[in-house]
């Protein structure tokens, strides 16, 4: 499945490396970032992830409190 996340409107809550911390992380800044192994074409906002971790994306995505982390797939 696809994920995004608009880190531009991130704010850095930590909600979503608390639940999946599989696929998502902190970067420097505070910022979320897609862990380097599912990162697509260098972009830390855009992955391609596993099926087997989609509950644990989608538990992350439910628990932004900004709804900027979106699954397609
Ligand atoms: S849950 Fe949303 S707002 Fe919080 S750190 Fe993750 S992407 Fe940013």
């Amino acid at each position: 499945m696809k994920v995004t996340i608009d880190r531009d409107e991130c704010t850095s809550c930590g909600s979503c490396w608390s639940v999946c911390d599989a696929v998502f992380e902190e970067d420097d800044d505070g910022i979320s970032q897609i862990a380097a192994k599912y990162r697509v074409g260098g972009d830390p906002g855009t992955g391609e992830v596993p099926e087997d971790l989609r509950d644990c994306v989608q538990e992350a995505a439910d628990s932004c409190p900004v709804e900027i982390i979106h699954v397609e797939g």
